[in-house]
């Protein structure tokens, strides 16, 4: 039987001893209270002006030379059109940004993450090689703090062959994460028109790659983690008329010049097939891309083995209008200065798990606050504190724990998802003879309080 230490013992100072709080490059608290997760609105707060930014323009041509267009496609192009996408050329993460997130918030987030990733590994028979693959890396930050535990426990992954794969459509998000986590001085190799367009190596020697699209990632053995990402792949919205289901769509006004408005198709759309014969509720949103992905890191999983951690704000099929904008820290109306703001949906976890269904298991929602506290949050945070002797820095570690757990900040609104083979959660039945009682299978840390040893 393996025995794997619980995520409480990795975390304490008996595998994490040498490491030293991250220091922060800024002042948290005051700007964090405006994380994405945390508001909710549809983007329909009163705004003073209208700037007609070279993407409302590009809009204002496309509807009139094609008519109205679905919100999934406005939330394409305003977020990753190649030219003029809010995710393309900037950043929009921390204090000087739009939003923050939790890997920026805590080093602690990222740690527990990673400190998942190789209780993972080690309940699955500690592979000789894994991938890591990471959607929408952001600034690199969740992945260096991951990657630094995978040092931390060197001594536990020594003889394992790790490869880095990020995931990320952002030309100017990629060479930010290229900062943070690989050498300046070792170049790296890129080539625009390849499907793997950046490559190098990491501060701890393990090789990196750059790819625009998880289908070209190689369909090895991988942990996938995901955070903040699947909010921001496009939705189709419907309403419930007495006529039956209509998409919304986004259309000129005709009352004023350069201002969007939304509008109900007049007819069914085909994207209507995607609502369920049982819906309830009288709006939705429904994002296909995210039921494609979800397939793509099912198969995967089934294929070849490992396991995906999904992270974003959510529900479980009961939300209906959560489509909303962040700009500065603030709420956004969505149909303002395209291409200046982040554009979010809250994500479905209802179906990303009919998507995975069949294929493989899964495990969650279940609350931010929940999984932190099973991986050991606390046991970490004591730690860190016990080593700093710096009040800012206490302070900050405190500020920073208050933000991720407590339940009226992110505590609640965040949820943990998980896709895993389905023999890791009933056994491999068919490695167990007719006289053998089927193997209990280990917990899996963070969905369950690990009280074993
Ligand atoms: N995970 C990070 C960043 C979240 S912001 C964090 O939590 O801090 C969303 C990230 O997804 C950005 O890196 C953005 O560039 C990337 N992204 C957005 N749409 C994408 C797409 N279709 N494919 C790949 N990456 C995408």
């Amino acid at each position: 039987m393996t025995t794997i230490p619980t995520p409480g013992r990795l975390a304490a100072a008996g595998l994490l001893r040498h490491d030293c709080p991250r220091q922060r490059r800024r002042q948290v608290v005051a700007r964090c209270s405006a994380s994405r997760g945390k508001y909710f609105s549809s983007g329909k707060e009163p705004v003073e002006n209208n700037p007609v930014t070279p993407m409302l323009q590009h809009l204002v041509y496309k509807i009139k030379a094609t008519g109205p267009i679905t919100v999934a496609e406005y939330m394409k192009e305003v977020l990753t059109n190649p030219a003029q996408g809010y995710y393309v050329h900037r950043d929009m993460l921390g204090e000087k940004g739009d939003f923050i997130t939790s890997p920026e918030i805590s080093q602690i987030f990222g740690e527990l993450l990673g400190i998942w990733f190789i209780s993972e590994w080690m309940a699955t028979g500690k592979s000789a090689t894994f991938q890591l693959v990471e959607l929408g890396p952001g600034r690199g930050t969740l992945a260096g703090d991951i990657l630094r535990v995978f040092s931390q426990l060197g001594s536990v992954l020594k003889n394992c062959d790790i490869s880095i794969h990020l995931v990320e459509v952002s030309q100017k998000l990629s060479e930010i994460q290229a900062l943070t986590l690989t050498e300046e001085k070792v170049p790296l190799e890129r080539n625009a028109g390849s499907p793997v367009y950046m490559k190098g190596v990491t501060k701890s020697g393990i090789p990196i790659s750059w790819y625009r699209d998880l289908q070209d990632v190689p369909k090895e053995y991988s942990f996938y983690v995901a955070h903040e990402f699947f909010d921001v792949l496009p939705v189709h919205k419907f309403q419930k008329t007495p006529q039956g289901w209509r998409e919304v769509l986004i259309d000129i006004d005709p009352q004023v010049s350069d201002k969007l408005r939304f509008v109900l198709a007049p007819r069914a759309t085909p994207a209507e097939a995607f609502i369920q014969h049982d819906e309830t509720r009288d709006h939705v949103e429904v994002c296909p891309e995210a039921g494609v992905i979800i397939q793509e890191l099912s198969q995967r999983i089934a294929l070849t083995g490992g396991a995906a951690l999904i992270a974003d704000y959510g529900h479980d099929g009961t939300k209906t209008d959560t489509f909303r904008g962040f700009c500065g820290h603030k709420l956004h109306d969505v149909l303002i200065a395209p291409g200046t703001a982040d554009l979010t949906a809250d994500v479905d976890f209802s179906y990303l798990r009919r998507m995975a269904q069949g294929t493989v298991a899964s495990l969650g929602p279940i609350k931010q606050q929940t999984f932190l506290k099973n991986m050991g949050i606390d046991v970490r945070l004591k730690v860190l504190l016990d080593k700093s002797a710096e009040p800012s820095l206490r302070q900050q570690l405190l500020q920073g724990y208050d933000m991720l757990m407590n339940p009226k900040k992110m505590g609640e609104r965040f949820n943990f998802f998980a896709l895993l083979p389905h023999q890791r959660l009933h056994g491999r039945s068919h490695e167990i003879n007719a006289n053998q009682s089927k193997p209990s299978p280990s917990p899996v840390a963070g969905f369950s309080e690990l009280t074993w040893q």
